[in-house]
């Protein structure tokens, strides 16, 4: 039997080497293997129906996933052909036809993804503009709702004209007249413009232009035999409608999810997607998976009882393969701090009890909100326990990062104003607000970009703002202009990092500042993260996607108007301020038609996409993760497991999330987040905890509160006392082999002496009611867990 086809059982195998010409679709509950089992079905139609690789697509939801689906596949079929699948996020597989394909639809393949902050910034700026008439109107509109507003219509499918239609004629939710509607419409447009001519899409725009390629170019996927899609219940229309396109041509579709774990409504996530599917795809079969491979009997019960409080939904079968373990904790404490302690105590307690078997990497800490975080990374570190914040936009928002890639953005992008907005004065030029107020000015006047103006300046082809502005651009034109010929060259991105740094004197400029060896060893991290970078674009090969030759219509509007602006050349590259365009249009016989040639990617650019795209999800992980404890929100944890899981804050107002006004979702959300546990899960609350200031009294979530209505056993009010058949059992669970005993009891003995000395003996946690539930309170002062018995 095939390598793959090993250790799966009936229902994993019957779905596996399920007929590939017959769409199908997988539901199963969490931790029931379909990860795998999609993972197995790539192998199975490569090496039994000998697809080639680049004829699939493969499509997880997060980077991560797509790394480990590209490990396990490794191992499976090889590097060779693992290397050859399209495989990754909507997000980045768009990226890439489009860096290559792009041209089709007018998009440079130079472009830059603007990330959540830029647009946010871009927003704000414009919303200014239409100050007047939202005053007029009595409204108050802030620009995290507005940028919410445009996502949302994005992922619909909806651009400005269509929004402002809706805003008219009343197809929206508020009906005719929706003054809201109306001002994101206007400010759409403008925000469409300036991304436009700034060269950049933002994240939706992946997925819109996306399906505008696939659209206007369908041979770019004429090689396509097969499309596997997880996490399927999460997908939103345009990602639906990626989906169409690339099963057009075979109808060959393999889609695995969960209606239970649809946590991005949000994030305009279509769980009827589901249900689309079988009517667009007749015939379509479903395969149910009972067996959960992940959790305990115990963690399970507790997930089940939180999500089938939804009386709505549809009951599945859902069974462990495990015994029913330790029971689940569920700890109160008085305040946010007490509960970091808790926490961080608890981690170092469990890894010590473990002698060697639990790592830092083996733990968990799950988060309603980022800003739960503060307090537990505290508390993490005063106990010197090493930890990752997994989907924190913590590394690539750091200043000193930012202000690094902003450069590499200019470098690769001219027009990308945010960039040079960012680098212009960093280091400090004497270049002030107003002076590039005035590049910004005159630049739009002559129809550049302020970064080709400056160029400009420089080169003396365009006057002097002020007479020694010229002199200050000597440190900032010329460090670009050189880089970018060797960036074209195919330079790593390592050696462009490291000329830059040197060019800019960035290191004297940290020195200025307070911690500035911190910033500087981040700055160094970058630099590995380019190496790292590099590593995994050698791993995907180009051969994946074809060498075509495409024609592109010429005879739109929105065509006619930026061959005006760009100038048409027949036959030969064109030059863009400094830099060749990538693309070469030429002429062909056809009169309303040019054919498009094209280049490949640089690896400059594929840094710049993987950091940028990163930063959507997920953190980049350089150093080995084992090594660290991580911390996450619910959403980012989705597909992933731990040994050890703890929930902070379940509480009212955070499970279910004030902000949030769809209860169903946010009961889900807690059942992913339960679902992530292997072998020990724990959920805290507090009576009292820092909100944006002020301190508020809190109460038991009441999506616990009815679980333990209907089996208050569900949860233990303490740390769970294992004894040493449950320490086999964990050791079985994990697949992990039980450390020396002698080892175990001195690290245990030590771990309570050092404790001891510092707080004193073991507190009894003190008994208090929380909604008529009997609960169990560990006080800020005595945070201390009873010792274990061993
Ligand atoms: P989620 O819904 O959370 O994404 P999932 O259904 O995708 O979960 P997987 O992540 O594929 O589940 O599998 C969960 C765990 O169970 C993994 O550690 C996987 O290796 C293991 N597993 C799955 N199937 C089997 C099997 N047949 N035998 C042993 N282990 C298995
Ligand atoms: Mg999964």
């Amino acid at each position: 039997m095939a390598e793959y086809l090993r250790s799966l059982n009936a229902a994993q195998h019957q779905a596996v080497i399920h007929d590939p010409k017959c769409p199908l679709q997988i539901l199963a509950g969490p931790g029931s293997g379909k990860t795998r089992v999609l993972t197995c079905r790539v192998a199975h139609l490569v090496q039994h129906h000998r697809i080639a690789p680049n004829r699939l697509c493969a499509v997880t939801f997060t980077n991560k996933a797509a790394n480990e689906m590209r490990k396990r596949l490794n191992t499976l079929i090889g590097e060779k052909k693992t290397q050859m699948l399209v495989m990754g996020t909507f997000h980045a597989i768009c990226a890439r036809y489009l860096r290559k394909y792009g041209a089709v639809i007018r998009v440079k393949n130079n472009f830059s993804i603007c990330d959540a902050d830029e647009s946010k910034k871009i927003i704000t700026r414009l919303l200014k503009d239409h100050v007047a008439y939202i005053k007029k109107k009595d409204m108050k509109v802030e620009p995290r709702d507005v940028m919410t507003a445009i996502s949302k219509a994005k992922a619909k499918g909806l651009d400005a004209v269509a929004l402002a239609a809706e805003a008219e004629t009343g197809t929206g939710e508020k009906g005719a007249g929706d003054e809201f509607k109306r001002v994101v419409a206007m400010i759409f447009k403008d925000y469409s413009a300036e991304l436009r001519r700034t060269n950049s899409l933002d994240f939706d725009d992946l997925l819109v232009y996306g399906v505008k390629l696939f659209t206007a170019a369908p041979d770019v996927l004429r090689d396509c035999r097969h499309i596997l899609v997880d996490e399927f219940q999460d997908t939103n229309t345009m990602q639906y409608e990626l989906m169409l396109c690339f099963a057009r041509g075979h109808k060959c579709i393999s889609i695995v999810g969960d209606p239970d774990q649809s946590i991005y409504g949000w994030r305009s996530a279509e769980v009827e997607n589901i249900a689309k599917m079988c009517r667009d795809f007749p015939g379509t079969q479903q395969i149910y998976l009972e067996e959960n491979y992940r959790s305990t009997g115990s963690i399970l019960a507790i997930s089940l009882a939180i999500v089938s409080q939804d009386k709505a939904r549809i009951n599945k079968g859902l069974h462990t393969s495990h015994g029913s373990g330790p029971t689940p904790s569920l700890i109160g404490v008085t305040n946010e701090i007490g509960e970091a302690a808790f926490i961080a105590r608890e981690i170092k307690r469990l890894k010590a009890y473990s002698g060697g078997m639990l790592k830092w990497g083996d733990f968990a800490i799950l988060l309603r909100f980022n800003a739960l975080s503060r307090a537990i990374e505290i508390a993490l570190q005063q106990e010197s326990i090493p930890n990752r914040m997994l989907a924190g936009h913590k590394y690539f928002d750091r200043r000193e990062v930012k202000d690094i890639i902003a450069y590499l953005q200019l470098i690769d992008n001219p027009d990308f104003d945010s960039a040079f907005v960012r680098a212009i004065n960093v280091p400090k030029r004497s270049i002030g607000a107003k002076s590039v107020l005035e590049i910004q000015t005159a630049a739009s006047a002559s129809g550049i970009s302020p970064m080709q103006f400056v160029e400009k300046i420089y080169a003396g082809t365009a006057p002097d703002i002020k007479p020694p502005i010229k002199r200050k651009l000597a440190t900032f034109v010329k460090p670009i202009q050189d880089l970018r010929k060797l960036a074209y060259q195919g330079c790593p991105v390592q050696d462009i990092i490291q000329s830059l740094l040197e060019k800019i004197s960035y290191e004297t400029h940290l020195q200025s500042e307070e911690e500035w060896e911190s910033r500087w060893d981040n700055v160094q991290e970058l630099i590995n993260f380019a190496a790292e970078t590099a590593n995994v674009a050698a791993q995907s090969s180009d051969e994946s996607l074809p060498n075509l030759t495409l024609r592109r219509p010429v005879d739109d509007e929105e065509n006619a108007k930026d061959r005006k602006r760009e100038g048409k050349g027949k036959g030969k590259a064109k030059e863009q301020g400094q830099m060749v365009t990538r693309v070469i249009a030429v002429d062909s016989d056809e009169e309303d038609e040019e054919v498009i040639e094209f280049t490949e990617e640089t690896p400059l650019r594929i840094f710049l996409q993987a950091a940028t795209l990163s930063t959507d999800t997920e953190i980049q992980e350089q150093d080995e993760s084992a090594g660290k404890v991580t911390i996450s929100t619910c959403h980012a944890a989705k597909g992933l497991e731990w040994p050890v899981v703890f929930i902070p804050a379940v509480e009212a107002g955070t499970f279910p999330s004030w902000r949030s006004d769809d209860i169903h979702e946010e009961r889900r959300l807690l059942y992913v987040a339960c679902t992530r546990a292997q072998a020990l899960l724990y959920l805290t609350y507090c009576r009292a905890r820092m909100t944006a200031g002020e301190m508020g009294s809190k109460m038991l979530s009441d999506f616990i509160h009815r679980a333990l209505n209907k089996n208050k056993a569900l949860l233990g009010l303490q740390p769970p006392s294992i004894k040493d058949k449950e320490r086999e059992f964990l050791a079985q669970l994990l697949n992990r082999q039980l450390p020396n005993k002698i080892l175990i009891e001195a690290m245990i003995s030590e771990c309570r002496q050092a404790s001891r000395s510092r707080d004193g003996d073991d507190v009894e946690p003190m008994e208090l009611s929380v909604f008529g539930a009997a609960s169990s309170f560990v006080t800020t002062e005595n945070s201390q867990p009873p010792a274990y018995s061993s």
